[in-house]
């Protein structure tokens, strides 16, 4: 209908708006942020201030990045691609992070999948998310495990999984994720999970987060094989 027409239009000019903003907002924050870095030298005060300066120019700059990753041009950046070639390279680069944290990934099923039709770069930073959610929620060490398996039903789909064995999430918190900004962390911008939803949406995909207090979280993905 008109009324939908208008709606989504109203939506695709917000996204473009916003990442034009955080196109704009980037190269003056690298530039400031690499200025107070070389300020960093003398009267001890001044010395507190500019590191107060940098860790909130930081923060925006995560803010910025991560708002990033929604927006490039979706539909022409699609490319038919072995999901697991992309899990191995998220592994590859989780590999450190894990290791820092005395987190151990273990990948199962990582078998012969079909290809399906995804923005890689997309798909990666969605897992590399989670990943980082996993190992920040297990702030003594653990196991992450990921498997990805190709689920035969009346639509065939891919369900990847990611398991720890963290804090995990009280049920009265489960509604908010996704939201905007919804954050429990001092150091977080609650932007990861938006963001991974409304990359899996627009690869037709669903996001299903279970948890269980002092047990663990498990993130399952389904995308949809190619039609
Ligand atoms: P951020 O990590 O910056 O806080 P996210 O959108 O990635 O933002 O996550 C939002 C919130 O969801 C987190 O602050 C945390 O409370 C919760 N969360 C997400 N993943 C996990 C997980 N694996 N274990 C426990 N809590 C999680
Ligand atoms: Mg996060």
């Amino acid at each position: 209908s008109e009324e939908l027409l208008i709606q989504t239009e109203k939506l695709s000019i917000a996204g473009q708006l916003a990442a034009g903003l955080a196109h704009e907002i980037r190269n003056p924050l690298t530039a400031l942020k690499g200025f107070v870095q070389l300020m960093q030298v003398g009267q001890e005060t001044h010395r507190k201030y500019l590191e107060v300066m940098e860790s909130e120019l930081s923060r925006i700059e995560m803010i910025v990045s991560e708002l990033l990753v929604l927006a490039k041009p979706q539909a022409n950046s699609f490319k038919r691609m072995d999901l697991v070639s992309i899990l191995r390279d998220v592994l590859t680069l989780s590999e450190t992070q894990a290791i820092l944290h005395n987190v151990q990934i273990r990948a199962e099923l990582l078998e012969e999948l079909p290809e399906i039709d995804c923005d890689h770069n997309q798909l990666k930073q969605v897992f590399i998310n989670f990943i980082k959610n996993a190992i920040e929620a297990m702030p003594d060490g653990g196991v992450i495990h990921i498997s990805a398996e190709l689920l035969a039903a009346e639509q065939p789909q891919i369900r990847i999984r990611v398991q720890d064995e963290g804090t995990g999430i009280p049920q009265e918190h489960l509604t908010h994720l996704g939201e905007p900004f919804y954050t429990t962390k001092t150091k977080g911008t609650g932007l990861g999970l938006m963001v991974s939803k409304k990359i899996i949406e627009g690869h037709r995909g669903r996001l299903e987060i279970t948890s269980e207090v002092g047990m663990g979280t498990t993130v399952d993905v389904y995308l949809p094989l190619p039609n």
